[in-house]
């Protein structure tokens, strides 16, 4: 297998740390560099609490490109940084694999732009855990024959933003196959206001925050007689590896810029 020349933006982030031991066990994948605000000249070896890599570090994502000529950039840093980053990747020939979240509506369409007019394959993917896209398609995939669903996503305590964006698509993709219905009683009373949770196209979505917990997510299917709960558990930062992995191999066939990945998931 072609061996694949990887540079690495936010190696020291907890993301970053796990694309490393990734990167370093991957036969067929190579760091070549990385990019970090702080250790510009340093080995990834000489930084404390990093794995024993010999890849130089740079402060300066252009200086990076230019003498490593890297195959892909992984970033996984901050939606500023991150944009700029993939920008000067495409710029550069160097196809990007995107974990950062945030990209809005306006960047994907520019950097879709961007990727089709040079020709060059991108990835851009707010979540690269396998089984969390495979529990979204299944949820799809049930909803055809389900009408009746709540969605129950549980994330730790210091997740900012409600309903996640994960049990958000997740309602988008059921209401793109179900005829849209409101749940429950018609004359149903909430005795605490959100008892029954937030209403997207009558779909219910529920979502429980607390320490110990990292991101899980339960679709609850009711019919005549039975029940379906398909159910995904991230219990760390490993979880997305899996994906990092095949968005990389993936991104290296590909002449054009792809979001989520769904879409590269046969
Ligand atoms: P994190 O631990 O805060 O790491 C962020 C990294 O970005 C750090 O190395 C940080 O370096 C670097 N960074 C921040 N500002 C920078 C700047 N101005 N210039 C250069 N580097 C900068 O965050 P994380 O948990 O690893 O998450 C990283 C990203 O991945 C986030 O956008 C997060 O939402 C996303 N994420 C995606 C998935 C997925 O499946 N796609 C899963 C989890 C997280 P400093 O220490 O110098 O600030």
């Amino acid at each position: 297998m072609m061996t694949i020349k990887i540079v690495l933006a936010g190696p020291r982030g907890r993301m970053g740390r796990e694309a490393l031991q990734l990167i370093h066990n991957t036969p067929h994948f190579q760091l070549v560099g990385a990019i970090d605000r702080v250790n510009g000249g340093k080995m990834i070896s000489e930084v404390e609490g990093l794995p024993n890599i010999d890849a130089k570090i740079y402060t300066d994502i252009e200086e990076c490109m230019q003498k490593e000529m890297p195959d892909v950039l992984v970033d996984l840093t901050t939606p500023e940084i991150g944009r700029r980053h993939t920008k000067l990747a495409l710029d550069y020939g160097v196809r990007p694999v995107v974990g950062t979240t945030g990209f809005t509506s306006e960047d994907l369409e520019e950097l879709q732009q961007i990727a089709e007019d040079k020709g060059i394959g991108a990835i851009i993917a707010p979540n690269f855990a396998i089984g969390a896209v495979l529990m979204m398609k299944f949820s799809q995939m049930a909803a055809k024959y389900f009408q009746d669903v709540e969605i129950i996503e549980l994330h730790h305590d210091q997740k900012l933003d409600a309903p996640s964006g994960t049990g958000i698509k997740t309602a988008e993709m059921i209401a793109a196959v179900r005829e849209s219905k409101k749940q429950g009683h018609p004359e149903e009373v909430e005795h605490i206001k959100g008892a029954r949770g937030a209403d997207y196209d009558g779909i219910r979505l529920h979502s429980v925050r607390l320490p110990g917990l990292i991101a899980h997510q339960e679709v609850l299917f009711g019919g005549d007689g039975q029940a379906l709960t398909i159910r995904h558990d991230s219990y760390n930062r490993a979880s997305f590896m899996s994906g990092v992995r095949l968005a990389v191999e993936t991104v290296m066939k590909i002449d054009l810029l792809v979001y989520g990945l769904e879409n590269i998931m046969e």
